[in-house]
């Protein structure tokens, strides 16, 4: 039997897009396999958001020449944001991959399969695994319109689109009937989902939608931005029972000028606004965020106010990236990247540390409590799964517990995980 490999890196859009991927193989009879060279068909889901994911990519390409030169039957194929509309230029430097194709631009794809003779993979058709993971992603736009300053992304997604609520609530329906338990909404501006549909249907319908179906335990969604956060959204997620308390807002920045040249379209006050009306409403909720230290220009006193936000809102979780040039983008043509590597590395290491504190605290806090978790997996001979704050929970059981919510008593907390027994 015919066997593939795909390697992914970058969000969790690329994780649902190797997916999909993987489910259309599947259905066409292949198998999946660890070892590369063993595979007929290679795929890497590519990021270059940042330059260091860009040379991961690179680097991975070129390991696949002297493959493809000792078995030149094999297909390889590249997609994710490195591929855009210059393939050309891909294939001059990249001769030994067969196949590009742009995110979600299923086409091409869908043409390599029917030349040997799988399966028509059609645009916008979604496909639902036999053994679906417990929790499981789903993008519900594509694209984004925002045009941050520093952000590739838009010009190797295209524009923001919506998929229909009735096709993502089927696709979740069917997804439950596999065993899914959880659901996790995707879109880089999830919370603008809808905009773009005859009917203006928006995040908090479909979350109600979603939360009427029978067998759904959890759902969540990621990223929001924080212009299009509105008061239903956040009340949705009060009220809506199966809707874990957990919202991921990027900030970016502490420093209303860096905000204004990313382009962010809010101030750090307006942001501080909207986290503390999130905590009004939203009983126990957890917030994560995103920062970038370094942006062109940023210099000690603007970091210091990041260094603030984080000090002062104490978030659950923070992704901290040291600002990266990205070539196309407005700040990497029009402003100078002065921050030198060196300060960007000791911002960065600055702002990883005072999170770590504040996470280690926030989670010291769950000792000796029982918290609700749903078991997702099974890592190094324990059970782990996550709480509706998305806190990782680790504990030992000889009962299969994957798919089940069950009562944890912490017993041993860390800035990154929890630990404890079955209650
Ligand atoms: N759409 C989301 C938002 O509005 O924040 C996030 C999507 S972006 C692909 C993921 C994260 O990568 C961003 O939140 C940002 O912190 C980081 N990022 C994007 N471009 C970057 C760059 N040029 N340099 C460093 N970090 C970057
Ligand atoms: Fe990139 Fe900004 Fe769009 Fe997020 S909102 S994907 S950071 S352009």
């Amino acid at each position: 039997m015919k066997q593939y490999h795909i390697w992914t890196i970058g969000c969790q859009m690329n994780k649902a897009d190797s997916d999909h991927v993987a489910n259309y193989l599947e259905r066409a009879g292949l198998r999946q396999t660890e070892i590369v060279e063993e595979a007929d068909f290679v795929l890497l889901n590519s990021c270059v958001v940042r330059e260091h994911a860009e040379v991961k990519v690179v680097n991975k390409l070129r390991s696949l020449k002297g493959l493809k030169m000792s078995r030149p039957d094999i297909t390889i194929a590249l997609t994710g944001c490195m591929v855009d509309s210059r393939i050309d230029e891909l294939k001059d430097r990249f001769p030994w991959v067969d196949l590009f194709f742009r995110p979600q631009q299923w086409d091409a794809f869908s043409e390599w399969g029917e030349n040997r003779g799988l399966p028509i993979l059609n645009q916008g058709e979604t496909l639902v695994p036999q053994n679906p993971p417990v929790s499981a992603y789903v993008s519900i736009m594509h694209g984004c319109d925002s045009f941050c300053t520093y952000c590739v992304v838009p010009y190797r997604r295209g524009r923001a689109r919506s998929r229909d609520l009735d096709e993502i609530c089927c696709q979740v329906q069917n997804l439950v009937q596999h065993g899914t338990k959880e659901v996790v909404l995707l879109g880089q501006i999830v919370d603008a989902y809808g905009h773009d549909l005859p009917l203006k249907p928006d995040l908090a319908d479909l979350l109600a939608a979603l939360n009427s179906i029978e067998g759904v335990l959890r759902i969540r969604f990621l990223t929001s931005h924080p212009s299009y956060m509105s008061h239903k959204l956040i009340k949705a997620v009060a009220d809506l029972d199966k809707v874990c308390e957990h919202i991921s807002l990027p900030i970016q920045a502490g420093d209303n000028d860096v905000l204004k040249a990313m382009k962010r379209g809010y101030t750090a006050e307006e942001y501080g606004e909207l986290v503390d009306h999130i905590r009004r409403t939203v009983l126990d909720v957890a917030l994560s965020t995103d920062v970038i230290v370094g942006f062109p220009g940023e210099t000690d006193e603007q970091f210091a106010k990041t260094m603030e936000v984080l000090q002062h809102t104490h978030f659950d979780k923070v992704h901290i990236a040291a600002y990266s040039p990205r070539p196309e983008t407005t700040a990497a043509r029009r402003l100078k990247d002065d921050v030198t590597p060196d300060q960007k590395e000791i911002r960065r290491a600055q702002a990883e540390a005072l999170q770590n504190m504040i996470a280690a605290e926030i989670n010291a806090a769950f000792l000796g409590q029982t918290v609700e978790v749903l078991v997702e997996d099974q890592r190094k001979g324990k059970w782990c799964g996550r709480t509706r704050g998305d806190k990782l929970v680790f504990f030992a059981s000889k009962t299969g517990l994957l798919g089940q919510l069950v009562r944890v008593g912490i017993e041993k907390t860390s800035p990154f995980a929890l630990q404890g027994t079955l209650a």
